[in-house]
């Protein structure tokens, strides 16, 4: 495709710029990851500063050091919220007795999706003047997986658009390459979070139910506590992290 983030208006659809010229919110979902930085570079060059809100969904205990600190470092004077789960994703995996699955992805509708759609129903209530309109910004790339290729780019939210709300889904993203990423970040002056120098290819929780036996050998060094908690936690529960249902002693060749 070959362009770059700020010249991708053309690929943006009419119902979006309809969307920015009736006054809607654009809240970018953001975890500080290479993807989310990029989205939000895009979209920065699109969006009207007073109709653009960036939410993070916090992950105590198990996301990288400093995640806050690089979305604020890269976001400007753009208004920031957090959004938390009552549960932290090991309460809710004591809680099972099990590790979530990539099939079911309890971790990320009950830590993220699940928190942030409640800040935004929380802050559209809060800021009237946007009269309950909102784009819902999310960074998933269709060259990630079939599951997200299928995905369609923009689409009314029904569910959400209820009680005075008109919500709308939006991958900004979706048909960026990973390089096309990590030039757009480089273009724009900036750096991806210090996680992607140390060697990790994926940012989200330290150690994710779906990483490459690379990025849990990677994170295990980079995070030698959280490593040996997530280790006992496995030997405890006789139930592993990995989708590969190794333990991750076996995956990473780290004892703990
Ligand atoms: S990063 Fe991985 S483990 Fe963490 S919430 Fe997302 S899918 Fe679950």
């Amino acid at each position: 495709m070959g362009t770059d983030s700020n010249t991708r208006s053309d690929s943006v659809p009419q119902g979006i710029h309809d969307l920015i010229a009736r006054g809607a919110l654009f809240v970018v979902n953001h975890s500080s990851g290479k993807d989310s930085q990029a989205m939000f570079i895009m979209l920065r060059a699109i969006i009207p500063a007073r109709q653009l809100l960036v939410i993070h969904a916090v992950l105590p205990e198990v996301e990288w050091e400093g995640v806050t600190e690089h979305i604020e470092d890269t976001i400007g004077e753009t208004p920031m919220i957090f959004a938390q789960s009552v549960k932290t994703l090991f309460e809710m995996v004591e809680h099972r007795g099990m590790f979530p699955s990539p099939a079911n992805r309890q971790c990320t509708s009950d830590l993220k999706r699940g928190p942030i759609e409640r800040e935004i129903r929380r802050y559209l209530k809060a800021h009237p003047e946007f009269g309950g309109l909102v784009v819902n910004c999310m960074g998933m790339r269709a060259e990630e997986s079939t599951g997200r290729a299928k995905l369609e780019p923009f689409k009314l939210n029904a569910g959400n658009s209820k009680a005075g709300r008109e919500w709308y889904d939006w991958l900004p993203i979706h048909d960026m390459t990973e390089g096309e990423v990590f030039n757009a970040i480089h273009l724009a002056g900036e750096q991806p979070h210090w996680a992607y120098g140390a060697g990790m290819t994926r940012l989200s929780c330290c150690f994710c139910i779906m990483a490459s036996q690379a990025d849990l050998t990677t994170a295990a060094h980079l995070n030698p506590t959280l490593y040996r908690r997530y280790v006992e936690t496995e030997q405890r529960l006789g139930f592993t992290l990995s989708m590969s249902r190794k333990p991750l002693t076996e995956i990473t060749g780290i004892a703990a």
